[in-house]
């Protein structure tokens, strides 16, 4: 199973990615995450990524291809994949789908999540995430049970510096301008599938299962 979430920033990629992993055992890569993990190690990719994050930029194609295309020949990927934030260019989902088609293999689903931008900026500046784990909270929609600590591993909660006001206008327009001419070209592919982001984030999943499960 070869899919990929696509949705604006705030539009619950990465929450619903970390309960499709789990639940169907898929790993789910988000290159968001690799490129701050090299921020936190302080590698020179990390260096390179980080002025484009901080401003809210797209990191260049050339780079975040080479990233998102070797990690999937890992293997832990070879039964399957979902990645989450990658591709966000229609040049880097061309790149994708000539990696795939090399190797005879193909897409299989991708997951739209639909959120109107008037509530994504609330739920992006709102978001907290844990240092350790990754998973994502909410302060109003999906508080954790103990203010400041993950539920999950007991790890601190914390607000991305890319998440503050300031940028998130910045990477909504990025989307809107460079990612969502993604939507035409899956659908024109015929594995595109719409999913209401607004429910919230267990109805959503509901949703996908049974997506997936066809
Ligand atoms: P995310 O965690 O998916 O919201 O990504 C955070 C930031 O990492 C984005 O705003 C971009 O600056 C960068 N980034 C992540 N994935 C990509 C990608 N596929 N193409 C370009 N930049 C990316």
């Amino acid at each position: 199973m070869k899919m990929i979430m696509l949705g604006a920033p705030g539009s619950g990629k990465g929450t619903q990615a970390a309960r499709i992993k789990k639940h169907f055992g898929v790993p789910a890569i988000s290159t968001g995450d690799i490129f701050r993990k090299n921020i936190a190690d302080g590698t020179e990719l990390g260096k390179k990524a980080k002025a484009y994050m901080d401003r809210g930029e797209l990191v260049p194609d050339e780079i975040v291809i080479a990233i998102a295309l070797n990690r999937i020949e890992e293997d832990d990927c070879r039964d399957g994949f979902l990645l989450d934030g990658f591709p966000r260019t229609v040049e880097q989902a061309e790149a994708l789908d000539k990696r795939l088609a090399d190797r005879g293999q193909r897409l299989r689903f991708v997951l739209l999540m639909e959120v109107p931008d008037v509530q994504l900026a609330e739920r992006v500046t709102g978001r907290r995430v844990c240092k350790n784990c990754g998973l994502s909270y909410h302060v109003a929609h999906m508080p954790p049970a103990e203010e400041g600590v993950c539920d999950s591993c007991g790890g601190a909660l914390h607000q991305r510096n890319d998440d503050r006001e300031e940028t998130v206008k910045n990477r909504i327009g990025v989307y809107n301008a460079q990612t969502a001419p993604l939507i035409g070209y899956y659908e024109t592919a015929g594995i595109l599938k719409h999913l209401d982001g607004t429910k919230g984030p267990e109805r959503v999943f509901e949703d996908i299962v049974k997506v997936l499960t066809i």
